[in-house]
């Protein structure tokens, strides 16, 4: 004879061997899993399931995750060291995690893992995040869909993970780059041709590497003064601080004197005056007007 209970919560079936045994369960009328679980959450409670939400932050800790988080089984397991050892208290924060950062001095490293066998399935199959995702990116129609706002998060969170955002040899120029792993190639085209115009910029080089370097300033100032307004989060300031909103490139510069010589010019101003007008020398302004008449 068999004895039979449901479980509550997921209605998984429990079978007694005997009356004894069924008499004996009574107080924990939930399956083994689910009792596992609800002692686990009590244990470490935390909100992961912020993580399935559509919003800018989730957005941009899944880009963070995707760069330099591991995903195993149920788990995830989040490190940094150096300065930004301060994400994975912003991570933890955001998570509302209960558990301690682990802190490794020898590696100067803050560490810390989640896991939960029922959001962790649905955070890797919504973005299509296997546990090897370093030489096997998600699906790339995962950022072909993507709204575009959420996209451009996801994309702070990656280069926060795993992009640079340096000055050039001490100059007030800049660039954003990214290198990563060539499997990657057509995930970053995505990105960098969706958030940025630029086309099948993204290069392969010999030892396997995808390699993405974006240096013209205005495009990289255009693209933080609209997503980093009105955001309740701050990304790693070590790295989008270096795009300085004020500078004004080289290339830029002379793409904006170029349009006020066409505009004179067009007007009919002579060059002399056009000269005098935009306090520039007389050779530049002929290059401009050579460029004018192509
Ligand atoms: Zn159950």
């Amino acid at each position: 004879m068999e004895y039979i209970r449901y479980c509550p919560k997921c209605g998984g079936k429990k079978v007694y061997k005997s009356l004894d045994s069924f008499r004996a369960n009574k107080n924990s009328l939930l399956c083994r899993k689910c009792a596992r679980k609800e002692v686990f959450s009590k244990l470490y409670p935390n909100k992961i399931e912020k993580l399935l939400d559509d919003t800018p932050e989730t957005y941009y800790w899944i880009g963070y995750l995707l760069a330099d988080g591991h995903f195993y089984e149920n788990r995830i397991k989040f490190t940094q060291n150096g300065l930004d050892k301060i994400s994975v208290e912003k991570f933890k924060t955001y998570l509302e995690v209960s558990c301690d950062v682990k802190n490794n001095s020898k590696l100067d490293s803050f560490e810390f893992s989640i896991m939960n066998v029922d959001i962790v399935p649905k955070i890797k199959t919504k973005f299509d995040i296997r546990e090897n995702k370093t030489y096997c990116p998600p699906d790339k129609k995962i950022f072909e869909d993507m709204d575009i706002d959420l996209l451009a998060y996801l994309f702070i969170g990656f280069v926060d993970g795993d992009g640079h955002i340096a000055n050039l040899h001490n100059r007030p120029d800049y660039n954003l780059r990214i290198k990563v792993h060539s499997s990657w190639c057509d995930v970053l085209n995505i990105c960098i041709e969706r958030l940025f115009g630029l086309s099948n910029y993204v290069k392969l080089n010999n030892q396997g590497y995808a390699d993405v370097t974006i240096g013209d300033s205005q495009i990289l100032k255009q693209f933080k003064r609209k997503y980093f307004e009105n955001i309740t989060f701050e990304p790693l300031h070590r790295k989008w601080d270096v795009i300085n909103l004020d500078y004004v490139g080289k290339y830029e510069q002379a793409k904006i004197t170029f349009e006020k010589v066409k505009e004179l010019y067009e007007q009919n101003y002579p060059v002399k005056d056009i000269c005098k007008i935009l306090n520039l020398k007389e050779g530049l302004v002929y290059k401009d007007i050579k460029k004018i008449k192509k």
